[in-house]
């Protein structure tokens, strides 16, 4: 591999990696030479995602972390574990986040507060305890994970689209403030990927067909598809890349 895309000896931190989309950018991360932190919420999903890559990536190069991203103290107490008992954060994916489909007339507030902390206000409480190593030592390479949704809405979602569209705002409002310390924040923002989350649409005919419909390429994206970006935008190959949200999605943004 090019050196422009060796990763070795860069810590990443994942969230939301016990399972879909995070999983697959933390192996992409791993394969590409980084030390993982693996995180999710529940335990013993991520005890078997931890298993797994151990497996694969040879234990010294694999740990975990288990917090709930939406819980201001829980961030802060496990960047500062991170970074006193396993070693400076070199790059962050914000990639926890959850869906709830509802129409806006039946969304209840609590609802709308879950979705809007777990899509957005995480990657504002875990960016910023990160920040802090990354400004003092003047490097770091940070990821949100936004959505094809972070542009273009669609009717049971608002909540999510509007968490999505802040998260795009927020990875240019992160840039304005921190790329003069050395780091660089960029999105990717995924189509439609098939995993868990989305699991109940590739099974519905009629959604997945719209879906087919509204792809150019005419197919749903995979976990794999979102790798090759997440390394570039992790690694010194995309060094004067800032603020950027990079659409994977087959073209759907693109087209009417
Ligand atoms: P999954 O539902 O498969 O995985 C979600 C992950 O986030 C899990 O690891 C889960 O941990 C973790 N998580 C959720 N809430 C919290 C929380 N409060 N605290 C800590 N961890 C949490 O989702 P996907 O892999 O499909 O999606 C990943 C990201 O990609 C999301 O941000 C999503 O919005 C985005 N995305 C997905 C698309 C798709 O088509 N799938 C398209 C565009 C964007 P645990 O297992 O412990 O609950």
């Amino acid at each position: 591999m090019s050196q422009l895309f060796d990763l070795t000896g860069r810590l990443a931190l994942v969230t939301g990696s016990s399972r879909g989309i995070g999983r697959e950018l933390a192996a992409a991360l791993a394969e590409a030479g980084a030390t993982v932190i693996l995180h999710g919420r529940d335990p013993q999903r991520l005890a078997q995602t931890v298993a797994q890559f151990t497996d694969r990536f040879g234990a010294e190069r694999i740990h975990h972390t288990c917090f709930d991203v939406t819980d201001a103290t829980a961030v802060a107490e496990a960047i500062t574990r991170i970074e006193t008992e396993i070693g400076p954060l070199r790059i962050l994916v914000n990639n926890a986040g959850i869906q709830h489909r509802v129409p806006l007339l039946e969304l209840a507030a609590e609802d709308w507060q879950r979705v809007i902390d777990t899509n957005l206000t995480s990657a504002f409480l875990v960016g910023r305890e990160a920040a802090r190593g990354m400004v003092k030592r003047g490097a770091g390479k940070i990821i949100n994970i936004c959505s094809v949704q972070t542009d273009l809405a669609r009717p049971t979602i608002s909540a999510y689209t509007a968490a999505k569209g802040g998260l795009r705002n927020l990875t240019r409002a992160m840039t304005s403030e921190w790329a003069g310390h050395g780091i660089q924040v960029n999105g990717i923002a995924p189509g439609y990927i098939h995993t868990e989350m989305t699991q109940n649409l590739v099974d519905d005919e009629q959604f997945n067909s719209w879906i087919l419909g509204r792809t150019p390429a005419n197919r749903w994206g995979t976990v794999a598809d979102l790798a090759g970006p997440a390394i570039w935008l992790a690694s010194d190959g995309s060094n004067y890349v800032n603020g950027q949200t990079i659409f994977i999605d087959g073209g759907m943004s693109v087209v009417v």
